[in-house]
């Protein structure tokens, strides 16, 4: 499971959540994991989500594996990670649709010659039709993909050494989504430049956005994960890829019209799941802070009412991962009116209350650089209320994503 803590003070809470969930024979392995692009925004390097980690597992004496992600990381990105990741989510959303050269299009047509005909994968009742056209199509579009995949994952390997990282390859960050069909001869590409990757993240259709519920039809979406994982399956059989090799969701949070599906679908074929959480948990913190009232609260307005004002530079580097409709915002000088219950009840994901606004839920999240900017004073406030922060975070991990999905309680 993926946990994000952009401030770094949410470790224990989250971990608390994993804890808890093994308690209920729930086996999690947590990965704490920040993006480059948070990094930049906040101003910490990936030696503090390691630090933060290894604090917090020695802290509640976790015996059980976990890691720290260099998320979304590409050729450009992946140098600064190195020494403190040993999980890597390797991004290659930006090389597809970028044509690898003829020759070596023509070595994987041929290689792929022996899969051409009827595709049947095990589960699925249609087989697909695989011609030649469609091998060249497929190659075109990701074989690029997979080959600077592979540069990028032997870099990782001569740093660190095989076998000391786990290997995540991501394409959810492009606007279609991969067919099955095509999953299936891009982990065989994967397989060819043998990259031993364990967990694969597919663009799915709907919208992810961050830290609000899917946008989409659910029943569509269970059909595509069910045949993504059916695929998997069976190119790990077929391409000797890692047994442990598994789905990942990029999630963005808070998909809870999504949990059940994913969790019967998981439990149907025993399958394992990486389900990455954003830094929703900084949405926690604002809540948390919220709910304390006082300076808290009047903090935490403030973050808003400049959130308003700065709104489109603040949700520039997110416009493929939120959607927020202005018109539904509230404006500031309401919210300074409001007190510790309404400014919660507003951002708290709960959609069977009528006062929840995902939009302003949206805004907010997209506004922690203005935390970032009064750092030391929103510590302090974070380090003040630190239970009922850390409480929020809990509930947040454990109740709304993890009961969800695996049918606890
Ligand atoms: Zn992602």
């Amino acid at each position: 499971m993926g946990l994000g803590d952009r401030f770094g003070r949410q470790a224990p809470a989250q971990l608390k959540a994993v804890i808890d969930a093994g308690k209920k024979g729930i086996e999690i392995t947590p990965v704490w994991n920040k993006s480059n692009r948070e990094h930049l925004i906040i101003g910490t390097a990936p030696g503090d989500v390691r630090a933060e980690a290894d604090a917090a597992v020695k802290a509640l004496k976790f015996r059980k594996p976990y890691f720290v992600d260099a998320d979304h990381i590409n050729f450009d990105t992946v140098g600064r990670f190195t020494d403190a990741s040993d999980f890597f989510t390797i991004d290659v959303a930006a090389y597809i649709g970028q044509k690898a050269g003829d020759e070596d299009i023509k070595a994987f047509v041929k290689k792929a010659e022996k899969l051409k005909g009827k595709l049947r994968i095990q589960g699925i009742p249609k087989p697909f039709n695989i011609t030649s056209l469609y091998l060249k199509k497929v190659a075109e579009k990701y074989l690029f993909a997979t080959k600077m995949a592979g540069v990028i994952y032997r870099r990782i390997e001569n740093l660190k050494g095989k076998g000391n990282f786990v290997t995540e390859i991501s394409m959810d960050e492009v606007p279609e989504p991969q067919t099955p069909s095509e999953l299936y001869f891009i982990l065989f590409m994967l397989a060819i430049e043998k990259i031993p990757v364990q967990t694969i993240a597919p663009k799915f259709q709907g919208r992810f956005n961050k830290g609000v519920d899917y946008v989409g039809k659910p029943e569509l979406f269970a059909l595509e994960f069910e045949s993504d994982l059916l695929v998997i399956k069976q190119a790990v059989k077929k391409f000797n890829l890692p047994e442990n090799l598994k789905i990942s969701v990029h999630s963005g949070s808070d998909k809870f019209a999504l949990y059940p599906h994913i969790g019967r679908i998981i439990r149907k074929h025993d399958a394992g799941i990486h389900l990455k959480t954003a830094g929703t948990t900084w949405l926690e913190e604002v809540t948390g802070l919220a709910m304390a009232g006082g300076e808290s609260l009047a903090f935490v307005k403030e973050i808003y009412k400049n959130a308003f004002e700065k709104a489109d530079e603040l949700c520039a580097p997110y416009a493929d991962v939120i959607d927020i409709k202005k018109e539904r915002l509230p404006s500031p000088s309401t919210v300074m009116k409001w007190n510790s219950r309404e400014f919660s009840s507003a951002i708290s994901h709960n959609s069977d209350c009528r006062d929840y606004n995902p939009d302003m839920r949206q805004l907010i999240h997209v506004g922690y650089k203005l935390a970032a900017l009064r750092m030391d004073e929103y510590l302090a406030l974070i380090d003040r209320n630190r239970d009922i922060v850390a409480k929020c975070v809990y509930e947040n991990i454990y109740d709304r994503h993890i009961c969800r999905i695996f049918g606890i309680k």
